[in-house]
């Protein structure tokens, strides 16, 4: 208990609810004590001089014992409370009424019978203590005076003993222990109201808790549920965290399961690639193999034969392993993108007429379908270049002799289409959805066709991805195809 807030808060509460009580009790007790003290001082302010008016204590320059004793004695029976003293002009004791041995000190300060005397300090103004060396109390005071002489005053202790222990006093008072009662009751009050709302607003904390823990226990597995948690704006902090903490977590585990997709991706395509690049290095280690075993039987043609498959095969590995290196660093983003404005026109134009010779040495014709006056696209042109010459290539090797091929740019809404179609054997509809994975090949289904590495259109859509684009495919078997992608025009 005390390790949760919950705990805590109410530790802090006892600790706060304590010294206020503390506080509250030495208050009162300290004012109640000065407020008696000032009202019996003020009560008696005259006394003092009273007596004096009425008694003459003085005879001849020395007190008048008996007059003082018979004084005693009838302020006795009226208010058995209160000493009387009397003291020269420079303040020693004269004489007194007390028990033998009562009175301890020889003298008492002037100062504050002089202030009473005078008027010169606020109500209460406490004096020496003849009974208690160290004590001081409230008292009155008036000059004795013989002609225009100060022969001494007379002082008079009020208060006697009583209320000198602060139980005592409260003990004592009804209206005291009503008020300490009263208070303390209702610091309990607040103590208790304390502790219900402290429970209160601890409770979606611990809700909290709980549930974070369960996501814990769970292995991440299943983003948190709070159930019927505060949302909108009447909400707090607390709500406020509660629904960032629902959020985080939804997103760990869409992280947690998209990591583990990406690993098991990662896999499979390290075990493709493996086997992509084992089946070419074969081919050129058994070649050499033959070679090398046969060395005197072959004939030069056949030795030459054996030495063309090898570097054929070679060729395919060093392709597919440039291809790979150039796909990876795609999707890696280990190559910076250079953006630029370009014209796309006579980047397609450029592209086609790199083309020209090697589709005529198969028999197909390459035609461009540019407008005039085309605006500028804005992308990486050594990419988009890439991309025509993926989708031409594929043109090139899937179109049977006598096709056409088309390049054209169709200008839109913000945006220019280019567009690669030729009239080649095109791709069976339900090969089409996979014809952007890598290593993906029609052909290796059919067992036949020409070679390539499964990897040209992996990188085009990469690319294009790359550009917030993407690449779209129509095509009919037997009739042709075409690939076709937007680019933005530059601002
Ligand atoms: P490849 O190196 O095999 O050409 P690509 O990724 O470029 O790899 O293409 C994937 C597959 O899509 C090819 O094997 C081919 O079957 C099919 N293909 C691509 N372009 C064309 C096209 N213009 N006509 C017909 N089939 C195509």
């Amino acid at each position: 208990m005390a390790r949760t807030l919950y705990g805590k808060l109410v530790a802090a509460l006892f600790a706060l609810v304590a010294t206020i009580s503390l506080i509250y009790v030495a208050l009162t007790v300290t004012t109640t004590r000065l407020y008696l003290q000032e009202v019996n001082q003020k009560l008696n302010q005259t006394l003092a001089a009273g007596i004096v008016a009425e008694t003459p204590l003085l005879q001849g320059g020395s007190v008048d014992q008996a007059a003082f004793e018979g004084l005693f004695h009838s302020l006795m029976v009226i208010n058995p409370s209160i000493e009387l003293y009397l003291i020269d002009p420079e303040g020693a004791i004269l004489s007194y009424n007390a028990p033998p041995g009562r009175v301890r000190r020889g003298r008492v300060s002037l100062a504050p019978i002089r202030a009473f005397i005078d008027g010169t300090e606020e109500f209460p103004i406490r004096g020496d203590d003849p009974r208690d060396p160290q004590g001081r109390k409230v008292f009155s005071a008036a000059e004795l005076r013989e002609g225009d002489r100060l022969a001494g005053y007379l002082y008079v202790v009020l208060g006697g003993e009583a209320f000198d222990s602060v139980a005592r006093m409260i003990q004592d008072s009804y209206i005291l222990r009503l008020a300490v009662g009263v208070g303390l009751a209702s610091l309990a009050l607040a103590l208790i109201a304390g502790l219900v709302s402290f429970n209160w607003l601890t409770r979606r904390l611990r809700r909290l808790s709980a549930a974070v823990e369960a996501f814990k226990q769970g292995e991440f597995q299943a983003a948190m549920s709070l159930g019927p948690w505060r949302r909108g704006p009447r909400g707090d902090e607390i709500d406020e965290l509660g629904i960032t903490v629902e959020r985080m977590s939804q997103r760990i585990v869409e992280q947690i399961r998209q990591l583990r997709h990406a690993d098991a991706t990662r896999r499979e395509l390290i075990a493709n690639i493996s086997h992509e690049l084992r089946t070419p290095l074969t081919s050129l280690q058994g070649y050499l193999e033959t070679l090398m075993i046969k060395e005197g039987e072959l004939s030069e043609a056949e030795r030459r034969h054996y030495l063309d498959l090898a570097a054929k095969h070679g060729q395919r590995l060093n392709q597919l392993i440039a291809e790979l290196f150039e796909l990876a660093m795609l999707e890696s983003q280990g190559r910076e993108l250079h953006f630029e404005p370009f014209s796309l026109a006579e980047l397609v134009q450029d592209v086609a007429q790199k083309f020209e010779l090697e589709a005529e040495k198969h028999g197909l014709t390459l035609e461009t379908e540019i407008p005039a006056g085309a605006p500028f696209v804005s992308g990486d042109i050594a990419l988009i270049e890439r991309v025509l010459e993926n989708l031409i290539e594929n043109a090139i090797k899937y179109t049977p002799k006598g096709g056409r091929i088309r390049l054209s740019l169709v200008p839109g809404p913000g945006c220019i289409a280019a567009r690669v179609s030729d009239t080649g054997v095109g791709i069976p509809a339900d090969e089409i959805p996979h014809i952007f994975e890598r290593f993906y090949r029609v052909e290796k289904s059919r067992g036949e066709g020409p070679e390539g590495t499964g990897l040209g259109l992996a990188i085009a859509r990469r690319i294009l991805e790359l550009h917030g684009s993407s690449i779209a495919v129509e095509s009919k078997p037997g009739d042709g195809t075409s690939f076709s992608f937007e680019l933005p025009t530059a601002a």
